[in-house]
């Protein structure tokens, strides 16, 4: 019994620690979407010119959740005009129906493995996968725009910079917005090393992870970063010790 309870708590550790940068969840011009198990899984979305622009879509729940959301800055999934994704691993995708009639930005490498049409790589989601198929758009369902190297997007006086970090899927990409880098899954957290590199087992290649973030640190050096944030609700602060921590090899 104390057994099931010490992993009880060991479940529910990571779910403790949000730690949201004052700019993120800052309605009515950006919030939070939070939805799915212990792990919550973040939608971050933000007014901009013309829209909304929604950064990952969630896991069970997501559509609830991203409709409270966008309640937040005064609107409604019509008025989101593009989609961005970090990967589509099944705790990123839950909320696709809602904003089927957005582009969908994702990378080039990714495309496949978002219809499933391409395997998984990482070992935990291949076995998830097999075990309870995730639901995911047919290719004529959504408009897919791909990107295979670093790009930007403007809306009006904003831009979404787009960064291509292979490692934890084979499409995995990060995006520069407001000064956050929103990451995806090519960061993590755990209650014992705190922020980190993506986690072995659930990605294709968690060295190459790390070797494209060691490759995005130089690729940032010309845009301000204040914080980076996993789409975990795991976000630090941009500094030298955070960049460290992300590329310890012991991490
Ligand atoms: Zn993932």
């Amino acid at each position: 019994m104390r057994a099931r309870t010490a992993v009880v708590l060991f479940l529910l550790l990571p779910a403790c620690a949000p730690r949201l940068p004052p700019g993120v969840a800052a309605p009515p011009a950006s919030a939070v979407a939070s939805s799915g198990g212990p792990n919550r899984s973040a939608s971050y979305v933000a007014r901009v010119e013309g829209g909304v622009v929604v950064f990952d879509l969630g896991w069970w729940g997501a559509e609830g959740a991203l409709d409270d959301a966008l309640v937040e800055l005064g609107g409604t999934t019509r008025d989101v005009i593009a989609v961005f994704l970090t990967h589509s691993h099944r705790d990123h995708v839950g909320a696709w129906r809602s904003v089927a009639h957005a582009p969908f930005h994702m990378a080039a490498a990714e495309v496949d493995l978002f219809f499933r049409e391409a395997a998984q790589g990482g070992w935990v989601p291949r076995w998830v996968e097999a075990l309870n198929a995730t639901d995911v758009p047919a290719p004529d369902e959504v408009a897919v725009r791909s990107f295979s190297s670093d790009t930007a997007f403007a809306f009006g006086p904003d831009t979404v910079r787009a960064f291509t970090v292979p490692g934890h899927t084979a499409g995995s990409a990060a995006y520069l917005f407001r000064r956050t880098l929103f990451a995806g899954d090519a960061i993590a957290w755990s209650p014992v090393t705190g922020i980190r590199s993506a986690r072995a087992g659930y990605s294709d290649d968690a060295e190459a992870a790390r070797r494209s973030l060691a490759s995005l640190r130089e690729r940032l050096k010309p845009y301000p970063v204040d914080w980076m944030c996993s789409a975990h609700l795991k976000c630090a602060e941009a500094t030298d010790e955070t960049w460290e921590k992300l590329l310890d090899e012991g991490g």
